[in-house]
């Protein structure tokens, strides 16, 4: 699978993907991650990207025209099993459902907005929906595409070592992860629950997934009234 990011801040991407599952899944191919710098459309002296708001106002915005050259000409032609995001406050909310649906496409490209925003005509007439990564503003859009990149490369074939992983944790089966513990049992007193030190498959698969509820139901009660309460196999 391919990402690619435009931004006018390349070097904002020098470090995240280089750890862990993602940036093993970089190495052996898997996943690719192109950086644009969105400049490189800018064709003037001063490489301008942004421009005052219309009608006054703080700040500036990045005009549409250098996001259009750039998605047009990664992009020269649309294909399906391609999907064009924006980044924004005001997008679809960002969650695990959405990370599975990107992880079925051949390429994902992602805008970085910046300022107060970007032209709207790039909403409307460019990218296929905007994204937020939530009920929160950020400074800019390459964060916001970092937590994609990061959510969804994990989510690839082969990518994580064991894939049932990816089927047990939390928002896959509607509700949180339950707890986990390691050695050792005591630890200053504190012990793991008991149940879990005696080998008992299927107690524990029942433990877990009871744990998982009540754990839910404490932190975020939202979920359960949309997760189905059947154990799963
Ligand atoms: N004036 C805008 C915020 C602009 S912040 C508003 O109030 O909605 C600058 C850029 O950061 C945005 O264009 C967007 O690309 C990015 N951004 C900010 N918050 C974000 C979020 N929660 N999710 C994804 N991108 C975000």
């Amino acid at each position: 699978m391919i990402f690619h990011l435009v931004t006018i801040f390349p070097e904002f991407f020098r470090g995240p993907f280089e750890c862990g599952v993602v940036g093993k899944a970089i190495q052996a191919g898997k996943l690719q991650v192109r950086i644009h710098n969105l400049r490189d459309w800018a064709f003037d002296r001063h490489k301008t990207v942004d421009d005052r708001p219309f009608g006054g106002g703080e700040g500036m915005v990045l005009k549409p025209e250098p996001l259009f050259l750039a998605a047009e000409s990664i992009w020269p032609q649309r294909k399906p099993g391609q999907k064009l995001l924006l980044t924004s406050a005001q997008g679809r909310l960002f969650d695990q459902a959405m990370a599975r649906e990107l992880a079925t496409m051949d390429e994902v490209m992602i805008l970085c907005g910046r300022y107060e925003g970007v032209d709207e005509r790039v909403a409307e007439h460019l990218a296929d929906e905007e994204v937020s990564i939530g009920d929160f503003v950020l400074s800019g859009g390459e964060l916001a595409a970092a937590v994609i990149v990061d959510c969804v490369g994990r989510l690839l074939p082969g990518v994580l070592g064991n894939e049932a992983s990816s089927l047990q944790e939390s928002f896959s089966q509607g509700i949180l992860d339950c707890p986990q513990w390691t050695r050792p049992a005591d630890f200053r007193g504190w012990k793991v629950p008991e149940i879990l030190l005696q080998g008992h498959h299927e107690q524990i698969r029942q433990w877990r997934r009871q744990a998982a509820m009540e754990k839910t139901a404490r932190r975020r009660p939202d979920l359960l009234s949309k997760a189905s309460i059947s154990t799963p196999q």
